[in-house]
């Protein structure tokens, strides 16, 4: 059955080049897949999607009609698309079945449906039209979360850890199994990354050497107090980083650049590793829950 693999991640961290990247990759595998944009404040998809929500709704429309900000229109849009769920999921299923037979030569089974997700993140992991669109798209097929990282802006200690939060949390809502995916690595090798992750001493000396470098402090290092060494934000960050080796083991870790497509056959490893995994334990747990 085919996989779905849903993007994430912070506004700008590059979910929709990242998307477009996997889209070119697979036409060229001769493996194109089904691509649905759920971003309905996009101005331009810069790959074909099968089902987009702009087709749909219209989010500058539906600003004006319920007098909203950008939020509230994504949102709104979103809450709008989300009452078509089970059109949208009958159209998934027809179209990714096994060729029919009498089908030209050659046509083959859909394997990967891309799902772009909102600029906003918690737009879509933290809405009840996010749960449902989610949760109807798991209960369908395998879905893995892909957790989109601007690798270059996550290079100090306190970024790194606001965001490996971030995503733990986003583990936890959505109960999917998760790649990493740290992207950009054509501005930063991600390879600082995966030692943090791998090996806690790496870590608390990075943090130490911020800490004593006055760097400390993540956004630009000028918060008061937090670059003086104080030891209230390193006990802090020590304590968490324990809590987050246990989060870290139940994750895979990629590295790519969208820009160049470095890391992008990873990926796909990664993708084939996680879909056995929801199959062996996440979708026993969904069925238990429904
Ligand atoms: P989204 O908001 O998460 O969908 O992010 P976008 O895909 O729109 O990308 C945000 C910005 O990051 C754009 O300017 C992209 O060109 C840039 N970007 C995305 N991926 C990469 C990458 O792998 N390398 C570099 N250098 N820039 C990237
Ligand atoms: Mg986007």
């Amino acid at each position: 059955s085919p996989v779905a693999i849903v993007c994430v991640g912070m506004a700008g961290s590059g979910k929709t080049t990242f998307m477009q990247r996997i889209n070119s990759h697979l036409h060229s595998k001769r493996d194109p897949p089904y691509v649905v944009n759920l971003d309905p404040a996009v101005r331009s998809v810069p790959f074909d999607s099968n089902i987009d929500i702009r087709d749909s709704v219209n989010y500058k429309e539906v600003m004006k009609q319920y007098n909203l900000g950008p939020n509230g229109g994504i949102l709104t849009s979103l809450n709008l698309f989300s009452t078509k769920i089970d059109q949208i999921l009958s159209l998934l299923e027809k179209r990714t079945a096994p060729p029919p037979e009498d089908a030209p030569a050659g046509t083959k089974q859909i394997k990967n449906i891309l799902v772009d997700t909102p600029g906003q993140i918690e737009v879509f992991v933290w809405s009840a039209s996010g749960d449902i669109l989610l949760g109807s798209l798991a209960s369908t097929f395998p879905t893995v979360i892909a957790y989109i990282i601007d690798t270059p802006r996550t290079a100090s200690t306190s970024t790194f850890m606001s965001n490996m939060l971030y995503a733990c949390s986003i583990l936890y809502k959505t109960k999917l199994p998760m790649i990493l995916v740290f992207n950009k690595t054509d501005v930063k090798d991600a390879e600082f990354a995966k030692e943090w992750m791998s090996d806690f001493e790496t870590f608390q000396a990075a943090l130490r050497e911020e800490e004593e470098t006055g760097s400390f402090g993540g956004m630009g290092g000028d918060g008061p107090g937090v670059g003086g060494g104080s030891g209230y934000m390193s006990s802090l960050l020590n304590s968490m980083s324990l809590m987050l080796e246990e989060f870290y083991s139940h994750l895979s870790v990629v590295g790519v650049s969208s820009m160049t497509g470095d890391g992008i056959d990873e990926f796909f490893e990664a993708v084939q590793e996680k879909k056995a995994e929801f199959e062996r334990d996440y979708k026993p747990e969904l069925e238990r829950r429904r």
